[in-house]
């Protein structure tokens, strides 16, 4: 019997592939879904290089613009010593949306590479495209759909987490009579725009 030419533990993935780096990227992600925010990851990478990761941070610091993306590039800025990340990459699981698209341009960055796409708010070629955008002084390439499943599974999951929890918590209210009044009725269209918001953190 031949013993086989490879040893099993062979690396499957490449140290230096945009899976693996958006791997780390959906750590980031769930570390985020862990702490109650909506989960989305980022990582900058630089001549093969993480320089720096962060989470969405939306809730946890009451502040709005605390997207995964805007939180690693201030990170990277500080790594490279300068505003200017011309040499860098990002990854984003989830489609940048226009605020973070506009930091990337600003800190000309070469290019993103995001998992899952969103129609509705992205600003990477989804609902538009705003890191080529032709009048703007920099433009970036654009890698999209890396382990897009993993992170849409990720975003699913949370929101319908919450979506039970806030039925566990309006049937409770009803159950105690401190529902407020005619609250009897369940409204599909709230979740419906719950899921039109899926990909809107
Ligand atoms: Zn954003």
């Amino acid at each position: 019997m031949n013993a086989p030419e490879q040893p099993s533990e062979e690396p499957v993935i490449d140290l230096g592939s945009d899976a693996y780096f958006m791997g780390e990227a959906l750590r980031q992600a769930s570390r985020a879904y862990e702490a109650g925010e909506v989960p989305v990851g980022a990582v900058v990478v630089r001549g093969g290089r993480i320089i720096a990761r962060a989470h969405n941070q939306v809730e946890c610091l009451r502040d709005a613009t605390a997207h995964a993306e805007m939180l690693a590039l201030t990170q990277a800025q500080e790594a490279v010593g300068d505003w200017r990340l011309t040499d860098c990459t990002l990854y984003v699981t989830k489609e940048p949306c226009p605020m973070c698209a506009g930091a990337v341009v600003h800190v000309r960055c070469e290019r993103v590479v995001f998992g899952v796409p969103d129609p509705k708010g992205g600003a990477a070629g989804g609902a538009m495209n705003l890191l080529q955008f032709p009048t703007l002084n920099h433009r970036c390439a654009i890698t999209p759909g890396v382990r897009s499943e993993e992170s849409r599974q990720m975003l699913r999951a949370f929101f319908a987490e919450q979506r039970q929890r806030r039925e566990l918590e309006r049937a409770q209210e009803k159950a105690s009579g401190d529902g407020p009044a005619g609250d009897d009725t369940d409204d599909p269209g709230s979740d419906a725009a719950e899921g039109g918001a899926f990909l809107s953190p």
